[in-house]
């Protein structure tokens, strides 16, 4: 009965962990989660109060398929004001979170047989998002000597007359990493003989820590703008995750375009609601929430990484953004699986396994959550380590 495409996808293991967290604890048991890739802070109030004013004027009802033409407008201002890049609004979607501007991204760009280069550790989401398109995922596997990310070499190496698609995150879920404009330069250079278009995730561009810098893949050279989609979203840095608001832009107008005519025959325009508090949140109203939330996530980052790497057994390279550690558990665990079943039922922490991630060895740990949970967190995997180690 069910068609085999949805037969053979997978559902997302950041969601399950997370949700199974969910359930044992209003069972009473006592579970702390590590495990979900979403903000503990509140959204600002700023954006609150823009989705009231629009529920008192009105705004309810059906918008353009790809957002108002003030959204559109105010996301081309962001990317110009914060990321140097020009986009008119016909070069724009707004889309229902940016897992869904993927999903739309896919479905336009994938055909069967289509290669899309992934490097791992990856977010759960992309491979199986490939997959429903009818393409195949070319994994470049990385770990944490090489900072977790990949270099020309292999970018060249995994390239092929199939491959239609680069997927690259930075700062990247699940391990932090930023790549600096060195070595995004690098990888453009491999690029610019080839057809290969770049799908750059941006989600938690404003998630960085110490001196690094935040770099948009499509500001490299206009070689990179032409190639680049970049996918870009409010849910991490703005604290909006269930508001569902995400967006993508593109030289390429037709793309938008056809994005469009597939947005039409599915969910038309996002919640009419979500667009006004949208403006709000990337008109530069809230940059000062959004700075108070990054200043905890780097205290929060680096308490974490302090206590984990005084474990015996584990070891974590210091992130550069987001908000997850990639704990390496090799000395102690080459199965990251059955070391986070173990994890949960004998300690009661939830944290997402490696594989998950295409990564075996690792864990990831979110660290949007206070200090003290943190804390109590990694006393109870350092318990649960030393029983492993005897
Ligand atoms: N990209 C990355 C790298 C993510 O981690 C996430 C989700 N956490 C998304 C995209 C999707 O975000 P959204 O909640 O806006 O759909
Ligand atoms: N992306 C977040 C995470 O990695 C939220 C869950 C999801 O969308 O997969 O945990």
């Amino acid at each position: 009965m069910l068609s085999k495409r949805i037969q053979t996808l997978s559902a997302s293991l950041t969601i399950a962990i997370s949700t199974l967290a969910r359930e044992l604890k209003a069972e009473g048991k006592d579970v702390i989660s590590f495990s979900a890739g979403e903000p503990d802070f509140d959204t600002p109030v700023a954006v609150k109060n823009a989705a009231k004013k629009a529920l008192d004027e009105g705004h309810t009802k059906y918008t353009a398929v790809p957002g108002t033409p003030e959204l559109l407008e105010a996301v081309a201002n962001k990317l110009k004001r914060e990321n140097g890049l020009t986009y008119a609004t016909n070069q724009i979607q707004t889309n229902n979170g940016a897992k869904h501007s993927l999903f739309n991204l896919f479905q336009a760009l994938i055909d069967e047989g289509d290669e899309v280069i992934i490097p791992a550790p990856y977010w759960v989401t992309y491979p199986e998002l490939v997959k429903y398109a009818g393409g195949t995922s070319v994994i470049i596997e990385t770990t944490d000597e090489s900072g977790f990310k990949i270099t020309a070499e292999q970018l060249k190496d995994a390239i092929t007359p199939k491959t239609k698609l680069l997927v690259l995150t930075s700062p990247s879920n699940p391990t932090g990493a930023v790549y600096s404009k060195e070595e995004l330069e690098a990888l453009a250079e491999v690029l610019k003989d080839t057809k290969v278009l770049v799908a750059s995730d941006e989600m938690y561009e404003k998630l960085v820590f110490g001196d690094t810098e935040f770099v948009a893949t499509a500001s490299i050279s206009d070689d990179m703008f032409q190639r680049t989609i970049t996918i870009n979203g409010l849910s991490k840095s703005a604290a909006m995750t269930g508001w569902r608001f995400g967006y993508m832009a593109s030289a390429n107008t037709e793309l938008i375009s056809v994005m469009n005519k597939l947005q039409s025959q599915s969910t038309s325009n996002i919640n009419s609601i979500t667009q006004d508090a949208a403006i709000v949140g990337l008109d530069g109203t809230i940059d000062k929430e959004i700075e108070e939330m990054r200043v905890a996530f780097e205290e929060r980052c680096n308490k974490a990484v302090e206590l984990f790497n005084a474990v015996d057994g584990l070891s974590v390279v210091k992130p550069n953004g987001a908000f997850y550690l990639f704990v390496n558990i090799k000395e102690v665990s080459n199965d990251s699986m059955q070391f986070c079943k173990d994890l949960l039922e004998a300690e009661g922490v939830a944290v997402v396994p490696g594989v998950g991630f295409g990564s075996e060895g690792y864990f990831r740990f979110s660290f949007a959550t206070d200090i003290e949970t943190i804390e109590e967190g990694i006393k109870r995997i350092e318990r649960f380590v030393q029983g492993l180690k005897k």
